[in-house]
């Protein structure tokens, strides 16, 4: 069968405190995360496309302003108010949260990956 997958990245800035961290991160401080967002799906429009990646993008957009500029720890989600504002549970929020726009029997989320730095990163999927 065939299988396309989309990806596009997207920034935003955001501060944090991982609570319980061992080392520095249980300090307030702030990251540029790179989100990648992957789509897949195996049966193509009329005009030979999966999705319009700027739709994509707008429906990535709609939940990244949900966390831009802004401190983590006080984001209505129930790991993020306990302290979680990991990249594993950021990466699991955009991935639930983009999932309702795109759960078709034509295509899915396939994964979020949410890059703390250039070499730390996390990828979330759901099987
Ligand atoms: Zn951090």
């Amino acid at each position: 069968m065939d299988n396309f997958e989309l990806s596009i990245e997207l920034e935003f800035c955001a501060a944090h405190i991982l609570k319980g961290h061992k080392g520095k991160c249980s300090n307030l401080h702030g990251h540029n995360y790179k989100v990648e967002v992957c789509i897949s799906g195996n049966k193509l429009n009329e005009i030979g496309i999966l999705l319009d990646f700027a739709d994509i993008k707008e429906s990535v957009n709609k939940v990244i302003e949900k966390l831009d500029h802004k401190y983590l720890n006080e984001i209505d989600y129930k790991p993020f108010i306990e302290g979680k504002t990991s990249a594993e549970y950021i990466a699991k929020y955009i991935y639930d949260n983009l999932s309702k726009d795109f759960n078709t029997s034509n295509y899915k989320v396939h994964f979020v990956k949410v890059h703390e730095t250039s070499k730390y990163s996390v990828k979330y999927s759901k099987s």
